[in-house]
C-alpha cells in the first residue's frame, strides 16, 4: 500500500520524531501551520476517523493518553489544539488517521 504515514511508521521515509512506542509515533509536520505542529499517528493503517472501531479504539485512547506528555515535552504548557481532519469536507489530505497537535502561540478561536 502506498501510504506515506505507513512509510514514516516503518522508517522507510524519515521524519523528525518526537515520540515513539509500539503503537504510535509522533513527528514534526513537514509544513508547520503553527510554531509547534506535531502529527501523531497509530502505526497500524487506519484510513480516517471513520475507520475507528471497537477493535482498534484502544490505540486511539493510547494516543490521547500520551498527548499531555508530548505537549509538555514540546513547550505547550500554555495550551494547545488537537485536530483530526476527516474526508473531503474535513480537508483530509493524507488518508492514514492522524491527529495534529498545534500550539506555540495564541491560536485563532475560529475553526471552520
Ligand atoms: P491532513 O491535511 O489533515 O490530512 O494533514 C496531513 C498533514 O501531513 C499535513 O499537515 C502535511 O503537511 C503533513 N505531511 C505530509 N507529508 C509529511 C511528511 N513526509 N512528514 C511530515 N508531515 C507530513
Ligand atoms: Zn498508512
Amino acid at each position: 500500500m502506498d501510504c506515506i504515514f505507513c512509510k514514516i511508521a516503518d522508517g522507510t521515509i524519515p521524519s523528525k520524531k518526537v515520540y515513539e512506542d509500539e503503537q504510535i509515533i509522533a513527528f514534526h509536520d513537514i509544513q508547520p501551520q503553527t510554531p509547534v505542529h506535531i502529527v501523531i499517528i497509530p502505526k497500524q493503517h487506519i484510513e480516517s476517523m471513520n475507520g475507528i472501531t471497537a477493535d482498534n479504539s484502544h490505540v486511539i485512547a493510547h494516543i490521547f493518553e500520551v498527548i499531555p506528555q508530548i505537549a509538555k515535552e514540546n513547550n505547550l504548557a500554555n495550551g494547545y489544539r488537537v485536530v483530526s481532519n476527516c474526508g473531503k469536507d474535513g480537508s483530509q489530505t493524507v488518508f492514514h488517521l492522524h491527529f495534529h497537535l498545534m500550539g506555540g502561540k495564541q491560536l485563532n478561536g475560529k475553526m471552520g
